[in-house]
């Protein structure tokens, strides 16, 4: 079983944010703002690559609904998904990332360091 199954079951703690019977929302244990919040599907799924519309139609309004209870809903946040290798995904259960609290940096590339990503 996947880390975010375990915590889906109650196996390993997690400080709660939200949930429902699909989703559940939580703290990243190592956050990159000062609030960074995780929301699963309670259902396995590997990554966004294979999440059915069906499923983010659901998760589209619970990922709205985390952002009001923590106040962000206003100033705005971040959200991010990492999918697979090359997105740097290491949890392998879907998961978006929200992030905010303050205003975040967004990475200013010079043309010359462009060329070395796209
Ligand atoms: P990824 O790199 O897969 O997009 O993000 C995985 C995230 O899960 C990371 O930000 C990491 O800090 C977080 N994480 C990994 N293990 C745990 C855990 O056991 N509990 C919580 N709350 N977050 C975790
Ligand atoms: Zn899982």
């Amino acid at each position: 079983m996947c880390i975010f199954c375990k915590i889906v079951q109650g196996e390993i703690p997690c400080n709660k944010v939200h949930e429902n019977d699909e989703f559940l929302a939580f703290h990243d244990v190592n956050p990159k703002a000062p609030i960074h919040i995780l929301v699963i599907p309670k259902k396995h799924i590997d990554k966004f690559q294979n999440v059915t519309p069906e499923l983010m139609a659901k998760m589209t309004p619970f990922i709205q609904e985390v952002a009001k209870i923590l106040e962000l809903d206003q100033r705005g946040y971040r959200l991010i998904v990492n999918n697979g290798e090359d997105g740097g995904q290491e949890v392998m259960h879907l998961h978006f990332h929200i992030l905010g609290g303050t205003k975040l940096l967004w990475p200013q590339l010079t043309p010359d360091e462009n060329k070395k990503y796209l």
